[in-house]
């Protein structure tokens, strides 16, 4: 097993050992509730035995006789042998929750805590700013509750302007998952010019799968087939094979798509690529990143700790001192879904890339800046000047960092 594997399986078996520890201490529990109420039920039904008796033994005021004052006693020290017992599961919970707390202290070091030098949210700005990054996490997943309660309780200043597109993106993608592509739709309209700006195929895909629905309703909704296909002719020259495709699949109005050479067009992979692209096209409007930051710092600390505790021990045991800060002493690979350019240098104009000028990504996957891009333009082609892939300069996307 490699280093970060084994240090995950060790965390995973620290955790499980608290887990048993925990449930352990809820069986006690419950298994002790059902004890005591069972011994109060018994309890309540011979007191309520006794005053029948007393009642129906003579007018008040009567002696109590000897079979009646045996009863009590009888009672009373089986009252007072329950609540011993109860005492006794008492102390024994107690002590299975005590040890709950060595459980944790043994699993997990403290070895953590020693990798920062200083400590790194102490101060109230570090700190404000960290719930800032907490609540838009929870916004962006759709937690609005949890996301609201944070900022109550850290006293963040979130105006509305800020919840209210995380609230739509919700509200659109809760209603592109039950197969509603309305309000997706109505939103990619309304920011149609932006969203080609991005050379989004939002829309095109929306309207595509809106088709094939109707398509799958068969002949009977032939005229509004080609209704819809009228509204669709302004993307043909966008996506040319995705709309051959389209009409290709008309010929199959009759019999319908199963078993057909379009059936590829009713897997329900269109729908949740649709997810994925609102959810992108949407980030990108808002100038917001596709992963939240939280979730991804978490990931890549979490990837990096075991190295960092190896490197840490190495430099204790033969004491070097690490002294530059905002640097680490060693470079970790965290996979390559982390990896990130926050510079960006155009490899044609050997410089770095401006707001003015911004990097662009060919289809081929290879990144230069605009002003190369348009002067390698040649007629509606070009060729990259990277690898010898021929594409259109339409298709090249602005890279944001
Ligand atoms: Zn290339």
């Amino acid at each position: 097993m490699q280093g970060q594997e084994l240090w995950f399986y060790r965390k995973m078996e620290a955790c499980q050992n608290v887990e048993r520890d925990v449930d352990k201490v809820l069986n006690k529990f419950s298994s002790a509730r059902q004890h005591i109420n069972k011994n109060i039920d018994e309890l309540l039904e011979n007191m309520e035995t006794m005053k029948e008796d007393l009642l129906s033994s003579g007018p008040p005021g009567s002696e109590v006789n000897q079979f009646h004052s045996s009863i009590f006693r009888d009672t009373l020290k089986r009252s007072r042998e329950m609540a011993l017992t109860w005492g006794g599961n008492h102390k024994d919970i107690h002590s299975s929750v005590s040890k709950v707390g060595k459980t944790i202290d043994k699993n997990f070091s403290d070895k953590l805590l020693n990798l920062s030098k200083e400590p790194t949210f102490e101060n109230t700005k570090r700190m404000a700013l960290l719930n800032k990054v907490i609540n838009e996490h929870f916004l962006r997943q759709g937690m609005l509750d949890i996301a609201d309660s944070i900022a109550r309780e850290a006293d963040l200043d979130i105006p509305e302007s800020v919840q209210e597109p995380f609230i739509e993106i919700h509200r659109i993608l809760a209603a592109l998952k039950e197969q509603n592509l309305r309000p997706a739709l109505k939103w990619a309209e309304a920011r149609r010019d932006m969203l080609r700006q991005q050379n989004s195929s939002l829309e095109f895909k929306l309207h595509r799968l809106q088709f094939i629905e109707l398509i799958q309703q068969g002949s009977r909704q032939q005229q509004e087939i080609l209704l819809y296909a009228r509204r669709l002719a302004p993307f043909a020259n966008q996506h040319p094979k995705e709309f051959q495709i389209l009409m290709g699949s008309l010929l199959f109005l009759n019999q319908g798509l199963k078993g057909s050479p379009y059936e590829h067009l009713l897997e329900p992979i269109n729908l949740i690529e649709i997810c994925d692209v609102f959810v992108q096209d949407a980030c990108t409007l808002l100038g917001l990143s596709v992963e939240s930051p939280l979730a991804v710092s978490l990931t890549a600390g979490c990837k990096s700790l075991p190295s960092l505790l190896n490197i840490m021990q190495v430099m204790q045991s033969s004491s070097v001192m690490w002294s530059a800060k905002e640097e680490l002493p060693i470079e970790i690979d965290i996979g390559a879904s982390s990896l990130y350019h926050s510079i960006f240098a155009c490899p044609i104009l050997r410089q770095q890339t401006t707001q003015g000028n911004p990097p662009m990504r060919l289809s081929c996957g290879h990144a230069i800046s605009r002003e190369s891009l348009n002067k390698l333009v040649n007629g509606n082609k070009i060729k990259c000047p990277l690898c010898p892939v021929e594409s259109s300069p339409d298709e090249a996307k602005q890279l944001y960092m």
